[in-house]
């Protein structure tokens, strides 16, 4: 085994009984970017040098003695859209393409004390509007377990880093699936938590009542190391919660299977469109939940039908106010014009690709005098019945089961003509940042392209989603532990 093909578990056993050094893994990892980057292209920016320093350090830490944190001296990838202070922050987006933050994200303060190795920054479509990182301004990422297939989106670039083997972890941002979906087309766990239990704070803002920092690995056990470290209050978000945070990680030790855990089943999310062998997988994987001793509960989520117009609302309205600030006057792209609007209009007619503009329009149009309440305040109430069907389900179960995504990874530029096509990939997704809920994906099979699709030249991965209340991380990822740790899914490697 190649020490990069070690999950962050096993890396940190490794690290810890001094049988590999944090540079070695690190050099390990950074031989296995300059492989199979050129093909993947998950990468922003490549931290290399850095990292090796950061390496050293860790190692230099951890033979001073004394307690050392879980990530410690491994190496992990972030997202374009989260600051590290001294290296560019893009989002995808040409407005900031040379924007280099003087500051750390609370998140990236937070890895950097526990002595994580940051590898570099990850692809993203423009501001995470996206589902397939198609909407980056610097071109897209490439699915490992197919090079012609997208990895999801908009976190298609931590995903697809983790499944290539080009970082043992990574974060991401998810407002409404980003996390999940990209997980679940390149056959890793994807976390999103509760809103509030991570801190925003030097996330660029998309649509802040729904956007929340989440965690990628190969195993749920390595994304939850990652989300322990990351999550907590911070005074500096004024959203974030003040609970305190449970020891994830411990109780996935609790091992009495899934006796006596409700998982409940919404009628809702298994109708029509959807393809035919996702649906197939993932209804054998709620059959191995109950064979595992859970209790299968159908349910109803009766306002599931609004979560994507409600959604497409409501994040445009937000990322319309958010993204008033890219006006060439602070910082980022700045193109002169012949008067003050002018620059304006050059400045963001140029620096913004299609969708961003698309979803300002959209959003400028729902929050209009005069629109306002027919569609902004019709959304938020729409959203409040979303919420409530939610809270109403887990009266009566523990978690909820569902597919991440309606299909398997799709081909490059198959759907970029057709947005709301695109918009359908998160149509499972939603809801649960809606609500401010947690959600995960964890690989549950594999789907071979069928016969009209001759080009296929592999099974493409499936992702289970699970769903839990607000702040029901520890029963959440038990939950999928317990299932992954039951079958093989997660073991398959990408064919790079
Ligand atoms: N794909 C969804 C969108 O385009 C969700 C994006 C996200 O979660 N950042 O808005």
């Amino acid at each position: 085994m190649k020490l990069y093909e070690l999950c962050l578990t096993e890396a940190q056993a490794l690290l810890q009984a001094g049988e590999i050094s944090s540079v070695e893994l690190t050099r390990a990892v950074l031989e296995r970017i300059s492989a199979v980057e050129p093909m993947v292209h998950a990468f922003l920016y490549c931290n290399c040098e850095q990292a090796l320093v950061d390496a050293q350090r860790a190692d230099v830490r951890r033979s001073a003695g004394g307690p050392v944190s879980p990530l410690l001296g491994i190496p992990l990838a972030i997202k374009d859209i989260i600051h590290v202070r001294g290296i560019p922050t893009t989002c995808g987006s040409r407005i900031l393409e040379h924007y280099v933050p003087t500051f750390n994200a609370t998140v990236i303060d937070r890895l950097q004390a526990a002595g994580a190795v940051l590898l570099g920054k990850t692809n993203t479509d423009e501001f995470a509007m996206g589902s397939s990182t198609e909407n980056s301004a610097f071109g897209p990422t490439c699915n490992p377990w197919d090079l012609s297939r997208v990895p999801g989106g908009s976190s298609g670039g931590s995903a697809a880093a983790v499944a290539a083997y080009m970082a043992l972890g990574a974060l991401g941002s998810d407002t409404g699936g980003s996390v999940r979906q990209p997980a679940a087309l390149c056959g890793v766990v994807g976390i999103k938590p509760t809103y509030g239990v991570v801190s925003r704070y030097g996330l660029v803002a998309f649509a802040s009542s729904l956007d929340q920092i989440g965690t990628f690995g190969r195993t749920v056990a390595d994304a939850a190391l990652v989300l322990q470290t990351i999550a907590g209050h911070d005074p500096l978000d004024s959203t974030s919660l003040t609970d305190p945070v449970p020891d994830y990680v411990e109780r996935l030790k609790k091992t009495d299977g899934l006796n006596g855990v409700r998982v409940g089943l919404p009628r809702e999310y298994m109708v029509g469109g959807m393809q035919p062998q996702v649906e197939a997988v993932v209804l054998e994987a709620t059959a191995t939940l109950e064979e595992l001793g859970a209790e299968l509960v159908e349910i109803s989520l009766p306002h599931t039908p609004y979560a994507l117009p409600v959604y497409y609302l409501i994040a445009p309205a937000e990322a319309s106010a958010n993204l008033a600030r890219y006006d060439g006057m602070r910082y980022g792209l700045r193109i002169t014009g012949k008067d003050l609007w002018d620059t304006y209009h050059l400045t963001r007619g140029e620096g913004f690709g299609p969708e961003v503009i698309r979803r300002i329009m959209l959003g400028t149009y729902a929050l209009s005098a005069g629109y306002y309440d027919a569609y902004y305040i019709k959304a938020q109430k729409a959203r409040t019945l979303i919420r409530q069907d939610l809270e109403r389900a887990f009266e009566k179960v523990d978690v909820i089961a569902a597919p991440t995504t309606p299909r398997t990874a799709f081909r490059i530029g198959e759907m970029v003509n057709d947005p709301l096509q695109m918009y359908l990939q998160d149509v499972f997704t939603l809801s649960t940042n809606l609500a401010g809920i947690c959600g995960l994906s964890v690989p549950c099979g594999f789907a071979s392209v069928n016969a009209a699709d001759p080009g296929a030249s592999t099974d493409l991965p499936v992702g289970l989603q699970l769903i839990g209340p607000a702040l029901g991380e520890p029963e959440l990822l038990r939950v999928a532990h317990v299932y992954e740790q039951a079958t093989s899914w997660h073991q398959r490697s990408a064919p790079l």
